[in-house]
């Protein structure tokens, strides 16, 4: 491993301070995610910055009626949290169907969003990766892609030369439900601070695979808002693994009804928590027949590209995730008031 000098600052403003002057700064929360790649050689930071005790732990009430999730608070006590768990059952749900007891326990709302792919090779440093090390190539491309998007990918098999190419997935389940829901994100970076719509938080490879979000060195995520759900809104998330727990999504469904309105944002398929908008405004004020799902989800995933690879690629994805949908909203519709 790597050495790396390690800091704890006395408040946000001077961690922040201290990421910005160093390049090769990170910020340190839970450590669940990136302690693991600090000894994988995976990141390769020159400090540390520990942040874990510097944001707020509180879940608290905001004027608007919806609630605030500080930045250090853990996905135990925030799926715990009561408000949550009656407001938001789709954050709940989506926090509970992460990880284990003991990671939720010290895994934080600033650190789940930002968790990296899980793309074996992120993981390998023996192999080409463009988002591990830009311009290598992309070892995914013909090779295992069970876990792999099939939303915003290009519509020809990806070049695994080109410094652009990454089909890497998003595998946050918590951040499938913040999606949904139109979280707010509060952020404090050296120029001052600013808000995010969660769903513009992380981006597509682009031509920058390195690239997760729009955050900027420095950017120091504070805390999450939670706008107040419509009166009578249901919501719920489903989630499709390869064994029943302690396993990444294959794909995930994060789902809102509110009378007319139906929220959808996918898990497992994109590079980004995919927010299902072309399907949403297809469903908008019409009775959710399996009928209708199905074509608002044909239409959605109208552009899905399937890549092959070793034991037989992901094309499964696409209708996966769609009979997912379906039955994510007949669980919505059908269970009683
Ligand atoms: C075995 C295992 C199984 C798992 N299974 C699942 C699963 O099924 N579903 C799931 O969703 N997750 C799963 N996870 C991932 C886990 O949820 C994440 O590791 C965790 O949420 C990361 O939070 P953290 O606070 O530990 O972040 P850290 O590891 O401390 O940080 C993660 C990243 O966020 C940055 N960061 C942290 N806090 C901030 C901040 N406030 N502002 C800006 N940057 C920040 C860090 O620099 C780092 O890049 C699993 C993890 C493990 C080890
Ligand atoms: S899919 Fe992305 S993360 Fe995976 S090997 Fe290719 S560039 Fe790396």
């Amino acid at each position: 491993m790597k050495p790396f000098a390690y800091a704890k600052p006395g408040d946000v403003a001077e961690a922040v301070r201290t990421v910005a002057a160093e390049p090769a700064a990170v910020y340190l929360a839970g450590g669940t995610n990136l302690v693991d790649h600090l000894k994988l050689g995976v990141a390769r930071p020159d400090l540390v910055v520990d942040v874990r005790t510097l944001t707020s732990r509180e879940v608290t009430d905001s004027p608007d009626g919806g609630l605030r999730l500080g930045a250090a608070s853990t996905n135990s006590e925030v799926a715990a949290d009561r408000r949550v768990r009656e407001r938001y059952p789709v954050l709940a749900a989506a926090l509970l169907a992460g990880a284990t007891g003991q990671l939720r326990n010290t895994a934080t709302t600033g650190g789940n969003p930002l968790q990296r792919t899980r793309c074996v090779y992120f993981g390998d440093v023996t192999t080409p990766c463009n988002k591990r090390e830009p311009g290598s190539g992309c070892s995914a491309v013909g090779g295992y892609t069970r876990y792999h998007a099939v939303l915003g990918v290009p519509a020809a098999l990806p070049d695994p030369a080109d410094p652009a190419t990454c089909i890497a997935t998003h595998p946050s389940d918590m951040a499938v439900a913040l999606a949904v829901l139109d979280a707010q994100v509060q952020v404090l970076g050296p120029t001052g601070e600013r808000t995010i719509p969660f769903t513009e938080l992380h981006r597509l490879p682009g031509d920058d695979p390195a690239r997760d979000t729009v955050l900027e060195h420095g950017d120091l995520i504070t805390a999450i808002d939670l706008p107040p759900l419509p009166e009578g809104a249901r919501s719920t998330y489903r989630k499709v693994r390869d064994r029943a727990s302690y396993a990444f999504a294959l794909v995930s469904v994060a789902a809102v009804v509110s009378g007319d309105d139906v929220r959808l944002a996918l898990g497992g398929v994109a590079h980004r928590p995919w927010r299902a908008s072309r399907a949403e405004e297809l469903l908008r004020g019409r009775e959710l027949t399996e009928d209708a799902v199905r074509a608002a989800m044909d239409a959605e995933l109208a552009a899905a590209q399937p890549q092959p690879g070793a034991g037989g690629g992901n094309g499964f994805k696409i209708p996966l995730v769609a009979r997912t949908v379906a039955a994510t909203l007949r669980e919505l519709t059908e269970a009683p008031a």
